[in-house]
């Protein structure tokens, strides 16, 4: 157990890198917030597990990242924070031509706003403590772009200069913000693709597999105990893929 009074909030935790990271810090000791869109059923589940098992607190709370309002109402019941980690993303598929302005708008709202609103209310509390540590999680497709996907990589990449930019503004302050950029991880998020469409992604990955979301979560883990010299990374990890 790292330290036991240290608290973190994982957004989108009910399922696959999120439900993995709020486990992998369950059992080093975090207490934690956990948040998703709808499961919430699942969430409470997993909060009651991890309580009982690891002995530690941890709320479960239903609120939309992408809204500034419920993000708001979230931190109202947040007192303290170590650790944010923003996870919570959706994905769009399908050629740019066919998107309507709202998908657009919730793809950025989701995936980009969250990250502004959470990391708003976060920071008082953190130059309280004069420490903290954010992470975001982006996509290889940040910095690659990927056809069909040109929205998701849009947020992505605006994920990763946000990292980089808010990195410098807080780095006086003992605050330090990274970013994971996985790549083909396996979760409900990548259901979607067929069998065969998923084969001959896999063909491409030099590992021969995709990563695993507790890959994900340790590496988070560990950006969450690393030296305070490291700040404004955006750390790959994607089986050699790109
Ligand atoms: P997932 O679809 O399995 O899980 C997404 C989680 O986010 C769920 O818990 C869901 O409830 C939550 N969520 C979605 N919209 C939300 C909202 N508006 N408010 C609150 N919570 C919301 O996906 P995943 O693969 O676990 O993805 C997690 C993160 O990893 C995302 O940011 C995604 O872009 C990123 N990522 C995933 C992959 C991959 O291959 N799976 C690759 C690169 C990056």
């Amino acid at each position: 157990m790292s330290n036991p009074t240290k608290n973190a909030l994982i957004t989108g935790a009910s399922r696959g890198i999120g439900k993995a990271t709020a486990i992998a810090f369950a059992k080093a000791g975090y207490d934690l917030y956990l948040t998703c869109e709808k499961s919430i059923d699942a969430l409470y589940e997993l909060a009651r597990q991890l309580e009982k098992e690891y002995n530690i607190t941890c709320t479960a709370v239903q609120a939309d990242m992408g809204d500034f309002s419920d993000v708001k109402e979230l931190f109202a019941n947040i007192e303290e924070l170590d650790v944010l980690v923003n996870n919570a993303g959706i994905c769009h598929s399908g050629l740019l031509n066919d998107m309507t302005v709202e998908q657009w708008h919730r793809v950025m709202a989701v995936n980009l706003d969250s990250c502004f609103y959470t990391c708003h209310a976060a920071i008082p509390l953190m130059l309280k403590k004069h420490s903290g540590k954010i992470i975001n999680v982006s996509s290889v497709w940040g910095t690659q772009g990927a056809s069909m996907e040109v929205a998701y990589s849009a947020s992505k990449g605006a994920v990763n200069t946000f990292t980089k930019a808010l990195a410098k503004e807080l780095a006086p302050s003992n605050i330090q913000v990274n970013a994971v950029a996985p790549g083909v991880i396996d979760t409900d998020m990548n259901a979607c693709y067929t069998q065969e469409e998923m084969s001959a992604l896999i063909d491409e990955i030099p590992a021969g597999r995709m990563g695993t979301p507790e890959e994900v979560a340790a590496l988070i883990l560990q950006m969450a105990t690393a030296p305070a010299y490291l700040t404004g990374q955006i750390v790959t990890m994607d089986g050699g893929w790109c």
